[in-house]
């Protein structure tokens, strides 16, 4: 049976990270993905994702810190650049949910700079806005766009060039951990490997269900939305923010970015598949609700041009799962909760650095406790 130090189960954006992380410690490492690489079936295809720091919790403002930090790394090994910075702009209506204090209070506690805007402060330095009365701004100037399908398969070809073996349109149907490592069960023939990280999202619980592990998941078809404004111009980087409103029902949005039109989406479109049950056909509803939304907040948003369907595979409080299975600690799970993307090259390092140093710097105290007996 061939032989490898480490083997990865998926390769959308958290495995392709992890997978070229490792090859560059030199460790001899085969990722397996069960469709074609760059495929639309998962959560890390099309343009934009948003990367920022500006969280509600420090951790997550400590690890996206690390973040822009990996993703300058990456970007000065592959030669390219994937972070675009625009600036970025989250609202909390007061009678919602989501706290202003919350973000300001991690913000501060991190060291980053913001700024504390009221509506008429934002309605002036961003007319395309219409922001009501009783909603607080929190401005983050190092908010930004990574371009997702790109810095993927970069990730992909930079892991390749490293010395890292990917097989893709290979399923992985079990793992079986014997305390000396994993034997890896695929469709086309099985290896071992000292070490496995699991990073399937949606399709983790079939793996990790024989294992008598779990984590408590919802899956849902998410959808984002270009819309086709008359003046783009107006909705250019240097004159429109990337935006997130958080509310009970969330939304957000970018700049123009790579065309004439800007992208929106609803978080979270509680419209509930598996994967195996995918339409990939978008919701007229969630789309008549965003265009309203659109309409009222971004009047120049124009009509809706094109949707894009994705997918979302979410703990109950969108918690990560970064953690060794307790039962079988050869096993290592990643899982992103929906917002993983701008952590990437991050999660990929600390998969790496859990597989192969036995732990890393970064604090993920809060992102085992997800995983949970199946029975
Ligand atoms: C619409 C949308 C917008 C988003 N916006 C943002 C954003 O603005 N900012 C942000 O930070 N995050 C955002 N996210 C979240 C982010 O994109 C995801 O958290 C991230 O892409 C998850 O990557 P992943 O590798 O874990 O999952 P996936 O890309 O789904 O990869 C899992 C891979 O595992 C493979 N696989 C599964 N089972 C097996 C098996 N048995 N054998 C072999 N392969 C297998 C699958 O085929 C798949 O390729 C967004 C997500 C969506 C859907």
């Amino acid at each position: 049976m061939e032989t490898f130090d480490v083997a990865v189960v998926g390769m959308g954006a958290l495995g392709s990270a992890a997978a070229y992380h490792l090859a560059r410690k030199g460790v001899n490492v085969v990722a397996f993905e069960q469709f074609e690489l760059g495929h639309v079936r998962g959560a890390s295809h099309d343009t934009s994702r948003i990367l920022r720091t500006s969280y509600g919790k420090p951790q997550y403002v400590r690890l996206a810190r690390s973040a822009y930090q990996d993703w300058a790394d990456f970007e000065a090994v592959a030669g390219e650049r994937f972070v675009t910075v625009t600036g970025g702009v989250v609202f909390c209506p007061v009678e919602g949910p989501y706290a202003a204090g919350d973000f300001t209070s991690s913000l501060d506690e991190v060291g980053v700079p913001y700024e504390l805007l009221g509506p008429a402060e934002v309605n002036t330095r961003w007319p395309q806005f219409r922001i009501p009365e009783n909603v607080e701004s929190i401005y983050t100037p190092d908010t930004g766009i990574v371009h997702a399908s790109r810095s993927v398969a970069a990730l992909q070809m930079q892991a390749r060039a490293h010395g890292a073996v990917i097989r893709d349109r290979t399923p992985v149907e079990r793992l079986n951990p014997d305390g000396s490592g994993v034997v890896v069960h695929t469709a086309n023939g099985d290896v071992r490997a000292g070490k496995v990280v699991l990073a399937a999202d949606a399709w983790t619980n079939t793996l990790l269900e024989p294992l008598d592990a779990a984590i408590p998941l919802v899956t849902m078809q998410e959808q984002v939305t270009y819309f086709k404004p008359a003046d783009p111009d107006a909705f250019d980087r240097d004159r429109f923010p990337v935006w997130i409103w958080e509310d009970t029902s969330c939304f957000y949005g970018f700049p123009t970015y790579g065309e004439p039109t800007i992208k929106a989406a609803r978080d979270r479109s509680d419209n509930l598949m598996t994967p195996q049950e995918r339409t990939f056909v978008p919701s007229q509803e969630l789309l008549d609700e965003l265009s309203s939304f659109m309409g009222a907040t971004i009047p120049g948003s124009g009509p809706a041009l094109r949707t894009v369907t994705c997918q979302y595979a979410i703990t109950p409080d969108r918690r990560f799962v970064i953690s060794p299975l307790e039962q079988h600690p050869d096993v290592i799970v990643a899982l992103g909760a929906g917002h993983a993307f701008k952590f990437t090259p991050a999660i990929g390092r600390i998969l790496a650095e859990l597989a192969v140093d036995g732990g890393t710097g970064e604090d993920i105290s809060a992102f085992a406790s997800h995983l949970v007996a199946a029975s």
